[in-house]
Parts: C-alpha cells; sequence; structure tokens
C-alpha cells in the first residue's frame, strides 16, 4: 500500500511511503506490525525487504518524476552485509533516480550496541547513493537525539504519539514546535506522521511549513488507486511535479 506525504500548505503529494501488507489466504490482510516482526525473528525479513523494494521501485518508476518514495528497513536490512548490499543491488538497478528514494530506519536498528558503528556504514552507503534517510517515530525511543547527532540523515518523522489530540496538549504542542526549530536548524526536512483530524491539522500548519502524513490526507491505498489519487488531490498545486496543474476533482 501507499500512503502519501503532503506539503503542509499545498497539502499536495511530494512522495508515497509505501507499506507492506501481507495477503494470507488463510488470515486475510495481515498489517505489517504482526508479520513484520515475526519475519525478522525467522532470518527471512531480508528476502522479504528485497521483494517489497523490487516492487515499490515499479510502482515509483510509473509515478510523475518529481514525486517520492519512502520505504522502511529493518534493523537486519542495516546491520547484515548481504542486506545492504542487496538493497544497493535493487536501487542500481531500478529505473527510478536514488535520489527520488527515502529509506526510513527506527531506533529500533540500534538496539544492540554493537549494531551503531553497521549502521553508521549502512546509512553512509545509502546516502553517497544519493538517497535520504529519514529517522521514523522520532522522539518515542530513548536516544533520538543521539542518533541526530551521529548519523548523516535528510528527515525526521515526528512520531503519532505527538500528534494526537495536539491542539488540546500543550506539551504535545510545545514538543512539536521545538523539533520543527530543532529540524529547521540542523537543514533536516520535518515530516508529521499521524494527523487525522482537521483540528490537528489546523495546529501543526500553525507551527510552520513541514511534510505532513495521516488520514486528514488519505489512507494508505493501492498502486491502482495513485493516479486518481493525484488527479483529485486536494487543493491548488503550488509545488511539485504537478505545478500549475488543476486538479480533475476539488
Ligand atoms: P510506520 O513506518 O510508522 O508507518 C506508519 C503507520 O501508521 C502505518 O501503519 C500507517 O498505515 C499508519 N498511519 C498512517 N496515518 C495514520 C493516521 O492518521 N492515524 C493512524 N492511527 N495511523 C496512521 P502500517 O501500514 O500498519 O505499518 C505499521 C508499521 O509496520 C510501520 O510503521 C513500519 O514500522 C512497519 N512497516 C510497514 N511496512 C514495512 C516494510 O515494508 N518493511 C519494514 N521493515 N517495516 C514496515
Ligand atoms: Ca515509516
Ligand atoms: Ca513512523
Amino acid at each position: 500500500m501507499y500512503q502519501p506525504i503532503v506539503g503542509a500548505d499545498s497539502r499536495y503529494p511530494v512522495g508515497f511511503e509505501a507499506l507492506a501488507r501481507w495477503m494470507s489466504p488463510t488470515l486475510g490482510c495481515v498489517a505489517p506490525a504482526k508479520f513484520i516482526p515475526v519475519a525478522e525473528r525467522a532470518g527471512i525479513i531480508g528476502r522479504i525487504t528485497q521483494t517489497l523494494l523490487k516492487k515499490a521501485l515499479e510502482e515509483a518508476g510509473k509515478w510523475p518524476v518529481g514525486l517520492r518514495l519512502s520505504f522502511n528497513l529493518s534493523a537486519d536490512d542495516l546491520t547484515s552485509d548481504e542486506g545492504i548490499a542487496s538493497i544497493v543491488d535493487i536501487v542500481a538497478r531500478s529505473a527510478v533516480d536514488p535520489e527520488r528514494i527515502d529509506f526510513e530506519i527506527t531506533e529500533t536498528a540500534f538496539i544492540q550496541e554493537f549494531a551503531f558503528d553497521r549502521v553508521r556504514e549502512a546509512v553512509l552507503t545509502l546516502r553517497r547513493m544519493g538517497c535520504g534517510v529519514s529517522l521514523d517515530d522520532f522522539g518515542t525511543g530513548y536516544s533520538s537525539l543521539s542518533y541526530l547527532h551521529a548519523l548523516p540523515l535528510t528527515k525526521i518523522k515526528i512520531d503519532r504519539s505527538f500528534v494526537t489530540g495536539i491542539h488540546n496538549n500543550p506539551s504535545s504542542y510545545k514538543i512539536v514546535k521545538s523539533l520543527f526549530a530543532l529540524s529547521k536548524d540542523m537543514g533536516l526536512d520535518c515530516i508529521v506522521e499521524g494527523v487525522e483530524t482537521d483540528a490537528e491539522m489546523a495546529t501543526v500548519r500553525s507551527l510552520g511549513d513541514a511534510l505532513l502524513q495521516g488520514y486528514a490526507f488519505a489512507r494508505p491505498m493501492p498502486a491502482s488507486q495513485i493516479d486518481a489519487y493525484l488527479d483529485s488531490a486536494p487543493s491548488v498545486c503550488t509545488e511539485g511535479p504537478r505545478a500549475g496543474r488543476v486538479p480533475l476533482i476539488s
């Protein structure tokens, strides 16, 4: 599935995040929070990542060239030599410019202390290819600031827990406001995740220009719906690949 990431002002998509689903003949649609940890424990996440990344790049190759692809990586993808080598290989073979790809990593990749140097090396490898690297679920771990300090990141994604009810919660408001300032000072883009309501959207927008993602804009959708979504994307498009284009449906 693909969920748009939109500009706070234009509300026009700048890219999509690929979100895995498993259609099991017996279990139906299984959420990634269920099957990804199992695949990690079973030692097969590398193969799943390869399959998903190939599929996502194939789809992204059909989008207008200004649109980016965000892709989630697991700890194993970053800490095993084969993991990162296969990702580099898949990106190199794809028709999508590496500069259009953002890999999303979380703090769980660093749980084992020895992994830090490996993760740093992996992030450097992805950056050297031209890809962006985002720190996902920012603020939920114990050491988000250390990673921000030590890794050559390009984006942070502020976790949904700081956004839910932000219009009624002064501490969430202050945290998100401070993270906007921090990301700006550090020259990083900032994505606010999990914006669900108009009230949350209005409060976040009042704090400055960022990228937003959440049910308030669109739920994750199958690739087949992306064209129709782009044509009906709300608001006047002032930035991105369809700048100046009048949406077909408003
Ligand atoms: P994530 O990377 O933080 O992705 C955001 C999750 O929040 C997605 O859940 C998305 O559907 C959901 N979401 C988006 N907007 C809203 C909103 O406004 N409200 C609420 N309540 N939820 C929202 P999903 O698709 O179930 O994915 C869950 C997690 O599974 C992801 O969290 C990510 O950590 C992991 N995941 C998904 N796809 C992959 C993948 O291909 N590889 C790996 N390694 N992990 C993946
Ligand atoms: Ca993510
Ligand atoms: Ca997240």
